[in-house]
């Protein structure tokens, strides 16, 4: 097997559980290797640190995936994907329906398999994985019974890995699938959804919420299939308002409603969620929860200042919207933004709106989204619940 022999020093972090090896790290490669084969990589002492997928056609030229020096790849992939399976099942035992691999997280770095009953939607995003993807679909329907096997992929981490855009289905089809996070159904139309269908990484932030909304007037706003505001009514909401910029989304919350046979007040907006919060503030419109998950604002480190201002504007007019003493639910899923940052930015918006604000609970993505202390690129998302009160 090819070597790689990393520069002084470069082995410090990976050595603390980081799972990268950046092309710049390299000191000097021994062997012939391809694109997406496994390689060994040492210290400049000759010392074991891992083994990896390589790809010189990314700035991530290694991927670790196993600390030990001996092993079989298949058996290694096959065992990563119990395991990971296994994990959901521990922590969501009645559930068909999660993420079932986040990629580094569980040690199957590129690659995320959402699990849709037996529909299992792939995003592939290393050439190692690329080049398994035969034995992983085929682990798949063998071990986990899948009907349906097929990508949903992003271009732009595609292209930072220099694969190929296309999409591919392994098996079956990509039809719909009814699926249920535990409390509500959803019907996910894999052609038109974000991602690879649905937002599992709120999962346990909706069940959260569901438990504050009997009797209570409710606004989520960035609803898409209406996770939160569908909870709400679960959980007795006195009137649910969706709104999303989506025509297709709103679309699809109404048909969620329907499918739950939800008997609250409701209704679906389709609008700018600014404009739909300045309207209700001039309106005088007033809510008991208030519901904010906005796609990501900042992209990459360079759009973080004017991200701020977005999050600092959009929290500071749901403010003015709530009740006196009500809640706000609000996210972030910016990964360059910051925990200390995002907290910042709505105490900001507090002040601004002169508002008294007390943080009750703070989270992160749902279970299904495990994260490595050692890897802060394996967390992104951002919850936090405030009581809102006049001065
Ligand atoms: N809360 C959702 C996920 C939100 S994803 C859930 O629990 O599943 C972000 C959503 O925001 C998308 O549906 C997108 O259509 C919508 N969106 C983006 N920008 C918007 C804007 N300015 N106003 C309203 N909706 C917007």
């Amino acid at each position: 097997m090819a070597k790689i022999f990393l520069r002084k020093n470069e082995e410090k972090r990976i050595k603390q559980g980081h799972l990268w090896i950046f092309s710049n790290e390299i000191g000097k490669i021994e062997g012939t290797i391809s694109n997406g084969d496994v390689i060994n990589v040492y210290d400049t002492g000759n010392n074991f640190l891992g083994a990896g997928f390589y790809n010189a056609n990314s700035l991530i030229a290694v991927r670790i995936i196993s600390l030990a020096e001996d092993f079989n790849l298949e058996l290694l992939i096959k065992k990563k994907l119990e395991q990971a399976y296994n994990f959901r099942k521990t922590v969501y035992p009645q559930r068909d329906s999660f993420r079932m691999v986040f990629s580094e997280s569980d040690f199957l770095p590129g690659l995320i398999i959402d699990k849709y009953n037996s529909t299992f939607v792939m995003q592939i995003y290393s050439a190692g994985i690329e080049k398994n993807i035969g034995l992983i679909t085929k682990i798949l329907a063998e071990e986990f019974s899948a009907k349906n096997i097929f990508t949903k992929n992003e271009e732009y981490f595609r292209k930072l890995e220099g694969l190929a855009l296309d999409d591919t289905v392994y098996l079956g089809g990509m039809s719909e699938e009814i699926i249920s996070d535990g409390q509500v159904k959803y019907n996910v139309n894999f052609s038109t959804g974000h991602k690879t269908g649905f937002y599992f990484d709120q999962c346990d932030n909706r069940s959260f919420v569901k438990q504050f909304c009997k009797n209570k007037t409710v606004l989520d706003c960035f609803c898409y299939s209406g996770g939160f505001g569908l909870n709400a009514a679960s959980g007795g909401a006195e009137e649910v308002v969706f709104v999303d910029s989506s025509q297709e989304e709103i679309k699809n919350v109404r048909q969620n409603f329907t499918l739950n046979e939800f008997n609250c007040k409701s209704q679906f907006i389709q609008s700018d969620v600014f404009d739909y919060l300045e309207n209700c503030i001039t309106e005088k419109k007033k809510f008991d929860v208030l519901i904010l998950d906005p796609p990501a604002f900042a992209k990459n480190k360079k759009s973080i200042p004017k991200a701020v201002k977005g999050y600092e504007k959009l929290n500071r007019l749901g403010m003015e919207l709530l009740k006196d003493g009500g809640l706000l639910f609000t996210s972030s899923c910016s990964h360059h933004l910051k925990e200390e940052v995002f907290l910042e930015t709505v105490n900001k918006a507090a002040q601004k709106s002169q508002k008294n604000i007390q943080l009750f609970y703070f989270n992160n993505a749902s279970m299904d989204h495990p994260s490595l202390p050692a890897m802060e690129e394996t967390s992104y998302l951002k919850f936090a619940a405030f009581k809102v009160s006049l001065k």
